[in-house]
């Protein structure tokens, strides 16, 4: 059964597969790159990064020396920053471990217990290394193929929990083409993000529908299962921006194991409850999603003539704000204020 199921899927994703750059190469680092800024990134976004990044770090040698601050200022937009700081660091392991991914691929074992103790790598990522890069027979399970194995074997288990990871990864080793893993992976995972979508997946022109369990069962709009969303918190930001007549302000770097570590931003008050009544100028407010969190924001503005003392933070000229790193709340503030000034 599955050598037919093989070929409809890989005939099926030579005329549809999107032409991507990092399908086009088999720089293990290049894939490495582009597997990193995808997660949770759309496509289309992830491209624009993909070439930023490649061609300021062309080699794993470039980022590892580049400074952190570096890093995450070209990652600014994308969020999930903790993405950017484990690819830098992970960037300085493979360094110093003097290893060569080549030589480590002659030996497939070895080369997956690298990649998986690199910080930022799990399975997932591992196994589209392996697979994209060496066409070593590993499966790559990101959230479209766990859909589309959902739905091919009919199997109600969450597949977020420990135990529905490894059920679906058995499903992923029994069903994988272990000659061509890399056509394979690249066709299932481009099943799951063209063809079978999470609304609506157009069944009946399926290459896979022959053999979709969830197709005859009629259970198609119940899958995938997810276990249930930790309930969303709502947090209050107030930031202060301090402006002087010469246009110095104040910023201050998060170094708390929270979000948007290591970037800068200006002064902050943080409230659990909802803001204080305040007379000082509100310059912009907004609600920003995160996936478990729900971030309402303002921004109050101080004309000052001289900048006060605040803890931990730093002078800069508003001219020098974009060679920091910031979050997407904090660019909202530099827009109102280039709208302003
Ligand atoms: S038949 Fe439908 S549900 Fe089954 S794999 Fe194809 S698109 Fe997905």
């Amino acid at each position: 059964m599955n050598n037919k199921l093989h070929e409809k899927l890989i005939d099926w994703y030579e005329l549809n597969g999107r032409a991507l750059p990092w399908r086009e190469t088999r720089d293990p680092y290049c894939i490495w790159i582009s597997e990193i800024i995808l997660q949770q990134t759309r496509v289309d976004q992830g491209i624009t990064y993909y070439y930023r990044f490649i061609d300021r770090f062309p080699d794993v040698e470039s980022l590892a020396t580049a400074s952190e601050q570096e890093v995450l200022r070209l990652w600014q937009g994308l969020g999930y920053y903790s993405r950017a700081r484990n690819l830098h660091k992970a960037a300085q392991q493979i360094v110093q471990s003097g290893h060569n991914w080549t030589d480590m691929a002659r030996n497939q074992a070895t080369l997956f217990h690298f990649l998986i103790s690199l910080p930022g790598v799990g399975e997932y990522t591992a196994g589209a290394i392996a697979s994209f890069a060496y066409n070593l027979p590993y499966p790559a399970l990101d959230g479209n193929v766990y859909r589309v194995l959902s739905r091919l074997f009919d199997c109600d288990m969450a597949f977020d929990t420990t135990q529905g990871k490894k059920h679906f990864r058995q499903l992923a080793e029994q069903l994988l083409d272990r000659t061509r893993p890399r056509l394979f992976n690249s066709a299932i995972m481009e099943l799951g993000a063209l063809h079978c979508l999470p609304n609506a997946p157009d069944c009946h022109s399926c290459p896979l529908q022959t053999w979709c369990k969830a197709f005859e069962n009629n259970t198609v709009d119940l899958l995938p299962v997810r276990k249930p969303r930790p309930k969303v918190r709502d947090r209050y930001f107030e930031y202060h921006i301090y402006l002087t007549p010469d246009w110095h302000t104040l910023l201050h770097r998060r170094t708390a194991n929270d979000i948007w570590k290591h970037l800068y931003e200006f002064p902050l008050n943080e409230y659990a409850d909802g803001f204080p009544t305040t007379d000082i100028q509100c310059i912009g407010t907004y609600r920003h999603i995160l996936s478990h969190q729900r971030i309402h924001t303002r921004f109050l503005l101080h004309k000052v003539t001289t900048l006060p003392n605040v803890a931990e933070c730093i002078t800069i000229s508003l001219n020098d704000l974009d060679t920091y790193p910031v979050s997407r709340l904090t660019m909202n503030a530099i827009e109102i204020l280039d709208r302003l000034f």
